[in-house]
C-alpha cells in the first residue's frame, strides 16, 4: 500500500486485460485517489459499472480524460489516434497521457502531434498479458514482476516520467525506458514473431487432411498446445501490431526464414550435431529466463489434469 495517491484521478479509456488489470491493482495499492473509466461499447461500460472496480463509469472518452491527472489509453494500437484527437480539449494542464499499446512508434506518431503544450505525453508499455480479453479478463497481479517499458519521446518532462515509473512500480512492475524504435525492433522478436508463428501453425494444422482435427486436439501435449494458447490471443489488438509493427517484423522474419533453412539443411543433411549444437544453445536460453524470475520451471500439471483427476 502506498501512504499518499501518486495521482488525484486516474481515467482509463478502454477497459479490457490491460485496462481492468490497472484499475484492480491501482485500487488494491491506493496508488490513485479515484478511477475513471469508459469504453467503446455500452455492453462493457454496463459489465465495468456490475463490477465495482473503479468509482465512476462515463460514457465518453472526452468525460472520461475531462480533469483526470493521468489518462491512459487501453484500446487497441489503430484505435490510438482517434481516442487522442477527442480527447485533446479536456485535457487538463500538466495532466499526463500515457497508453499502454504494444507498438510504440505508431503510437507515438498517431497521438503526439494531437497533444498540446503542457500535456506530457509519456507511452508504456506494460510487457504482461494472457489470452484472455474484455473487462472480465483483467487479475490486479498481471504485472508484478513484469516489465513495463516507457518510450517517452525526446523532451519529455522528467518530473512526468519519474511520476508514470512510480506508477507503474508501485503496481508491481519493473520500469525500463527506450526509444519506441528500439521497442518495437526488440518485440518484434520477443512478441510479434513468437504470434505471428503461433497463428501460422494453428491454422496449418487446422487445414491438415491426412491427420484429423480430434487427433490434432487429443495429442496436442506434444507441443501444439502452448502455440494455441497464443494463437487465441484477440484477433483485433493482433491485427493492429502486425499492421503498425510491420517493418520490425519483416526483418526479424527475414532472419527467422534464414536461420529455418539452416535447420531444414541440416535435418535433411542428417548433421546431428549442428542440431544438437542449437538445440544446446535453446536450451540455455530457456534456462536464463527462468533463472531471471520471468517464467517458472514448474510442470504445469494443472492444466493436464482431467476434471475427475482434480483434487
Ligand atoms: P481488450 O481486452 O480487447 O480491451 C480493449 C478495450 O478497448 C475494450 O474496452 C474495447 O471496448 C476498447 N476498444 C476496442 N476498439 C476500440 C476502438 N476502435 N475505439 C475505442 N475503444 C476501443 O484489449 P487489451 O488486451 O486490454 O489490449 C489493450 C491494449 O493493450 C492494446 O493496445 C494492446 O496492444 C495492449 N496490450 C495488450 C496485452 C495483452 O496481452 N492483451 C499486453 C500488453 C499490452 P469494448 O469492450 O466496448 O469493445
Amino acid at each position: 500500500m502506498t501512504t499518499e495517491p501518486l495521482f488525484e484521478r486516474l481515467a482509463l479509456i478502454g477497459f479490457g486485460l490491460i485496462g481492468g488489470s490497472i484499475a484492480r491493482a491501482a485500487r488494491m495499492r491506493g496508488v490513485v485517489g479515484e478511477i475513471v473509466a469508459t469504453a467503446r461499447s455500452a455492453k462493457t461500460r454496463a459489465r465495468v459499472m456490475e463490477l465495482g472496480i473503479v468509482d465512476r463509469v462515463v460514457d465518453t472518452n472526452a468525460e472520461a480524460a475531462d480533469g483526470a491527472d493521468l489518462v491512459i489509453l487501453c484500446v487497441p494500437v489503430g484505435a490510438c489516434g482517434s481516442v487522442a484527437q477527442q480527447i485533446v480539449p479536456h485535457l487538463k494542464p500538466g495532466a499526463i497521457v500515457s497508453d499502454v499499446g504494444s507498438v510504440k512508434g505508431a503510437v507515438v506518431r498517431d497521438i503526439a502531434p494531437h497533444l498540446p503544450a503542457g500535456v506530457h505525453f509519456v507511452p508504456a508499455h506494460p510487457v504482461a498479458g494472457t489470452e484472455h480479453s474484455g473487462p472480465d479478463s483483467g487479475f490486479a497481479e498481471l504485472f508484478i514482476n513484469r516489465w513495463c517499458i516507457l518510450t517517452p519521446p525526446d523532451g519529455t518532462d522528467a518530473a512526468a516520467v519519474d511520476k508514470l515509473r512510480a506508477f507503474w512500480t508501485a503496481i508491481g512492475a519493473r520500469v525500463e525506458i527506450m526509444t519506441p524504435k528500439h521497442h518495437d525492433l526488440v518485440l518484434a522478436i520477443t512478441s510479434h514473431l513468437p504470434h505471428l508463428i503461433a497463428y501460422t501453425i494453428v491454422g496449418t494444422a487446422d487445414e491438415l487432411g491426412e491427420v484429423t482435427s480430434s487427433e490434432v486436439m487429443k495429442f496436442s501435449a506434444g507441443g501444439f498446445r502452448d502455440f494455441t494458447r497464443i494463437a487465441a490471443s484477440d484477433p483485433t489488438m493482433w491485427r493492429d501490431v502486425f499492421l503498425t509493427n510491420k517493418d520490425a517484423v519483416l526483418e526479424m522474419l527475414g532472419t527467422f526464414n534464414e536461420d529455418l533453412s539452416k535447420l531444414t539443411r541440416a535435418m535433411r543433411r542428417g548433421d546431428g550435431e549442428a542440431l544438437f549444437e542449437h538445440f544446446t544453445r535453446t536450451r540455455a536460453i530457456r534456462r536464463g529466463i527462468v533463472e531471471i524470475g520471468q517464467d517458472s520451471a514448474a510442470p504445469d500439471f494443472g492444466r493436464l489434469q482431467t476434471d475427475a483427476q482434480k483434487p
